[in-house]
């Protein structure tokens, strides 16, 4: 049965926005020495926005862009919606664009038939890296460089226009790394954007370690890792993708405006998706060890 100590500690955390679905979760909490997080919605807000576009030279943008709309829209990715976003908000034609076949081709991009041309929209190893390089010339570097997420857009063999998205680190997510390293916690970012774009944010946050270019399946693997290194790790993450990878740690934490599916698969929720909570739990966890044992 759950100790009066428990009880009043999971209460507390409660009343501090944080969800513990049981008392041995706040108490696994406690021990963890290594913590892995999502970039996208757990770093970062997860709400990405278009900053830069580039055509290929004498192709008909206001075209390419609707069709990179119509076929995103079929699409609930947060990249997806920022280029629907970003279509609806810079064409002036009206064009009625049909979409076959849509694919959504995870932790890569997407595929679909528009006009009967095959087209491919997604990370450079997607669209083929060798038509990526030659497209704009160390551009896309820079653009990575400065954390942004480079999507580029294939038609049949021809790349026709490249865009960047620039997602914001949450303004919480700063302090809250400082406070897991100042406990002693390991902290490695998780994502499956490129690496130039992972080194930036993982900067900009202060993250110890990161993981670029992995695959949503690769996450388990990678938190089954930490295990086997660290011993008791936690993971936090919104997504679908990322339910998986919270079963499989000591802890899984779930960000409170993550998908249903993170937050049932998660042992605790962050009701507010701070960060900075987790440090709270793990100060009372403590405490709560303290007088249980
Ligand atoms: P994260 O782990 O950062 O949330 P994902 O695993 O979902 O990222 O996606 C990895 C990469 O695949 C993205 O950075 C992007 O380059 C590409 N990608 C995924 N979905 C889409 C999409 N709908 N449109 C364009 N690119 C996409
Ligand atoms: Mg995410």
């Amino acid at each position: 049965s759950i100790s009066p100590a428990t009880l009043s500690a999971i209460s507390n955390a409660a009343k501090k926005g944080v969800l513990f679905k049981g008392g041995i979760h706040m108490e696994n909490l406690s021990n963890i020495k290594a913590i892995a997080l999502d970039k996208t919605g757990t770093l970062t807000n997860g709400k990405p926005k278009v900053t830069d576009a580039y055509f290929k030279k004498d192709v008909d943008r206001d075209y390419i862009t609707c069709v990179v709309g119509a076929i995103e829209s079929e699409s609930t990715h947060p990249l997806a919606q920022a280029l629907t976003t970003y279509s609806n908000e810079n064409t002036d034609t009206n064009q009625p664009i049909e979409v076959f076949g849509m694919k959504n081709i995870s932790g890569n991009g997407v595929t679909a038939f528009v006009d009967q041309k095959k087209w491919e929209i997604g990370k450079p190893d997607f669209v083929g890296m060798e038509h990526a390089n030659s497209f704009l010339d160390g551009v896309a570097g820079k653009l990575a460089s400065e954390g942004k997420t480079v999507v580029f857009v294939k038609r049949q063999d021809d790349i026709v226009a490249v865009f960047a998205l620039k997602d914001t680190v949450r303004d919480t997510t700063k302090a809250a790394i400082m406070k897991l390293k100042n406990l002693g916690i390991h902290t490695v970012m998780l994502t499956g954007d490129n690496e130039i774009t992972a080194k930036a944010v993982a900067e900009e946050a202060g993250i110890d370690d990161y993981i670029a270019d992995c695959l949503p399946q690769e996450k388990v693997e990678h938190v089954k890792a930490l295990r086997n290194k660290y011993d008791s790790i936690a993971m936090v993450g919104d997504g679908i993708n990322d339910a998986p990878a919270l079963a499989s740690a000591s802890v899984g934490i779930a960000m409170g405006e993550g998908t249903d599916v993170a937050l049932e698969t998660a042992d605790v929720v962050l009701m507010k998706s701070d960060l900075s909570k987790i440090t709270n739990s793990i100060s009372l966890s403590n405490r709560m060890n303290r007088i249980v044992k």
